[in-house]
């Protein structure tokens, strides 16, 4: 049997910045993870160059039952925090979209310099560690294949479902049930749509076809590149709606937003009268979409026969093309799990569970979802950081 102050499960994100800042503390820290690595997901992100931050993280980019509970640990470590964790390591970084913040040559730097802080701070690491059972007397015991840990604090930081190949588990969910935490709702965020039938033998023709467009449902818009692919749509745009999607609702997309429809093709109109529609239409959409356009949802003629009313149509194709996915490609793809362990049942200063003294909840466990370009990351590091104050 081992003691220390505290344990953390999970050496992602979220659990290695909590454990350096507790370890700096002078905390006994161990984190425990079952993966043969740390920082799995960490390597793999941001197609191999880990988009750790997004300057311009706010409360808004978070999908939350309650929307202020991030604000006081997004507040007290920002993305310019993390950023000067970075340059202190000299690694090099870039800025691209949106404030969007990547390493120039590989996410494997973020994980080095992670564990470099670790073992600066005295944090013991166990990998390939499988926890059997967790319970809680007088301190929490863990019972593991290496033996039975003990510690004052318990911080789960095991993330969410997305990815299992990855090693996402529910461990976090069926800790928080068996202490009797509410866990709202879970579903597949950040992923492509899945269409069916029809509909996607249909599209089918339009595969690896990309473009600039909104998407918007249930509220939420996003402009950003749209990709056809051969089981459905996917993209930035899509990734991000996605989040705000439920089964059974309508996406709609403006395939030319910021223009304005209507003036364009009435000055088409008298300037080409001879000129096909779907000519005209090429010429600010690929060629492919508008044959598709032209031979399911709009009338291909000339446009001098076309009438301010047709007009008035076919601009509200163009801007309000709906589709109706069947699914979305699930946890298999997803970059994150929206939902998580209820934000009511935490503290928003510390995580701390309010029920169950000493229980922290960390990272993509909780239910804060970020938006695509670095924020969940940030909400990681953040949130590692706040309980690493107080475990
Ligand atoms: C393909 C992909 C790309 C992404 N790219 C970005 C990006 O560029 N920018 C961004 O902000 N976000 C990105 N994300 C999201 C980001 O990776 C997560 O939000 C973030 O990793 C969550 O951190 P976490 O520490 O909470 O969980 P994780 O990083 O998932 O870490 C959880 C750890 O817990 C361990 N664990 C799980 N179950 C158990 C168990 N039963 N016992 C012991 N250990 C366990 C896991 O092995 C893992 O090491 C991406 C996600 C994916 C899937």
């Amino acid at each position: 049997m081992k003691n220390y102050d505290v344990i953390i499960v999970g050496a992602g994100a979220a659990g290695l910045m909590c454990a350096i800042e507790a370890g700096k503390r002078g905390r006994a820290v161990l984190v425990i993870d079952h993966a043969e690595k740390a920082g799995k997901k960490i390597l793999i992100s941001g197609g191999g160059r880990c988009n750790f931050t997004n300057l311009h993280t706010e409360p808004t980019n978070y999908i939350c039952n309650n929307s202020r509970f991030a604000i006081s640990a997004l507040s007290r470590y920002t993305p310019y925090d993390f950023l000067a964790l970075v340059e202190k390591h000299a690694i090099a970084w870039e800025e691209r979209n949106h404030g969007e913040l990547f390493c120039v040559e590989s996410a494997g730097q973020i994980v080095a310099m992670l564990l470099a802080e670790c073992e600066s701070a005295g944090v013991s690491l166990q990998l390939n560690c499988t926890i059997q059972a967790v319970s809680k007397n007088d301190q929490f015991q863990l019972e593991t294949e290496r033996g039975m840990f003990r510690a004052d604090s318990l911080v789960i930081a095991s993330g969410s479902r997305s990815i299992p190949k990855m090693g996402a588990t529910g461990f976090g969910h069926q800790i928080a049930n068996q202490f009797g935490l509410n866990v709202t709702e879970l579903k597949a965020g950040l992923v492509p749509f899945r269409l069916t039938g029809g509909e996607q033998e249909r599209l089918r023709a339009l595969a690896g076809i990309s473009l600039d467009v909104s998407v918007s449902c249930n509220g939420h818009s996003f402009r950003e590149q749209m990709l056809f692919t051969h089981r459905g749509i996917s993209g930035p745009a899509v990734l991000q709606v996605s989040s705000y999607w439920g089964e059974g609702d309508t996406v709609s997309i403006d395939l030319l937003p910021g223009t304005d429809g209507f003036s364009w093709l009435s000055r088409m109109r008298e300037e080409r009268p001879g000129a096909a529609l779907r000519t005209v239409l090429a010429e600010r959409l690929p060629k492919r979409l508008v044959q598709y356009l032209c031979e399911s949802l709009i009338r291909d003629q000339t446009l001098r026969r076309l009438s301010d009313t047709e007009i008035e149509t076919v601009e509200e194709s163009l801007h309000n093309w709906q589709l109706k996915p069947a699914g979305t490609e699930g946890y298999r793809t997803a970059e994150v799990t929206v939902g998580g362990v209820d934000s009511n049942e935490l503290s928003s200063k510390t995580m701390e569970s309010k029920k169950v003294e000493g229980l922290y909840f960390i990272g993509e466990v909780v239910d804060v979802t970020g938006h695509l370009g670095g924020f969940n990351f940030q909400w990681a590091w953040a949130s590692g950081y706040a309980a690493g104050q107080f475990v």
